[in-house]
């Protein structure tokens, strides 16, 4: 029993180095909150926050608001629902919002603009980093004619998922607030992962909002906190958002037990995301050594790592991530069929990835051996 009390505090050191019992990279969405926040959410100052009366959500409006440099905040439930909402605001029925071919809020949200806001997207391609070209962009915006949507939003996103999470600069920002002026149009950034371009780039996040007219961050990916997101804009934009925050469903009440934990997620969490992308750079690297996998590690500036099996590997790609799962407890998302995405986060340590780069070893070893025993045809 006495030896049980002594171990007691190093089990409870083990658990916050891991919270689960798998050593999960399949997204940073995983992240459970850390003790801080569980803390600070059991002591939360709360209210009714469709009154305006939750002191806890209002703080973290506010400061949301300013560490993007805007006038207000409105604290969602998801990522998905901020730029929902964001969208609805900026634009209407009929109306088309340009947006990249597959970016988040086009591809991964249940096609929410046209389903709800009967708003056309219009998808343009990226290139490997998931910058648009600005003719394209150019190219996409209707004229002023009957037969055409009415284009009204530029849709960004920084850092841009699908590219593993490429950190895209202001200037890229700025060049295409230029050509929206132009035509008196919107941007919205989808800036789920902005602190982590902020954090990859060594610049303020001020410096890529001040060009976009409404931004939507998560505090539950890198940064840690069980849910939520944080729509800004200016005042007046926001004061609509609320209106559409209602209209969806998402105005919630004593959300202050939530809205605490990102308090600690903005306060605290945003600096050690430069650990993530270290991370994620030393797998990568580890990666590129392995014979049947392919990487390109100039791709890597933040905490998202995808990787592919060589065209003349005869492995499968769902065994390793099965065998990954049942022989070294290691989960990794299957995003292919010979395509993988591992994403580091606050619950990954270095040890964590060198164990997946060993399992990743083994395995691999021991299914090349596996086909190269089964005669030809088989
Ligand atoms: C995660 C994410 C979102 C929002 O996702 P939710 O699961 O709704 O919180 C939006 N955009 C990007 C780029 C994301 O990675």
């Amino acid at each position: 029993m006495r030896l049980l009390k002594r171990l007691l505090p190093i089990k409870l050191f083990l658990h916050k180095l891991r919270p689960v019992n798998k050593i999960d990279f399949r997204s940073d969405t995983v992240t459970w909150p850390t003790t801080e926040m569980r803390t600070a959410m059991a002591a939360a100052k709360i209210g009714d926050d469709v009154y305006g009366e939750d002191p806890t959500v209002n703080a973290l409006e506010e400061l949301a608001a300013d560490l993007v440099g805007m006038e207000a905040g409105l604290f969602v439930a998801s990522g998905t629902m901020g730029n929902l909402t964001g969208i609805l605001t900026h634009a209407s029925r009929g109306d088309q919002a340009i947006v990249g071919e597959d970016a988040h809020s086009y591809r991964s949200e249940a096609g929410g603009m046209a389903v709800l806001g009967g708003i056309v997207p219009k998808p343009v391609r990226t290139d490997l980093k998931g910058m648009m070209r600005l003719a394209d962009i150019g190219a996409a915006i209707s004229p002023d004619d009957p037969h055409y949507p009415r284009t009204k939003l530029i849709l960004l996103e920084n850092t841009y998922g699908i590219r593993n999470g490429y950190p895209l600069k202001s200037e890229y920002f700025a060049d295409i607030r230029q050509v929206a002026d132009r035509h008196q149009l919107s941007i919205h950034l989808d800036g789920a992962r902005l602190f982590n371009a902020a954090i990859a780039l060594q610049i303020d996040a001020r410096e890529i909002t001040r060009h976009v007219d409404s931004v939507s961050i998560c505090l539950s990916k890198g940064l840690c906190a069980p849910i939520g997101s944080v729509l800004c804009g200016s005042f007046d934009f926001i004061y609509e958002a609320r209106r559409n925050r209602k209209l969806l469903g998402g105005a919630m009440r004593q959300a202050g037990i939530v809205a605490a934990a990102g308090i600690i997620a903005l306060n605290d969490m945003v600096a050690q995301l430069a650990l993530d992308h270290d991370n994620a750079k030393f797998l990568a690297e580890k990666l590129s050594l392995i014979d049947e996998i392919t990487i390109d590690t100039e791709m890597i500036k933040t905490n998202i790592v995808f990787f592919d099996l060589k065209d003349s590997s005869s492995v499968i790609g769902s065994s390793i991530v099965r065998r990954l799962r049942k022989e070294h407890d290691i989960l990794l998302e299957l995003a292919g069929p010979r395509r993988f995405r591992a994403v580091t986060h606050y619950w990954i340590s270095r040890e964590n990835v060198k164990k997946l780069i060993r399992g990743l070893k083994l395995i691999l070893t021991s299914e090349t051996n596996l086909t190269t025993l089964l005669p030809i045809n088989s």
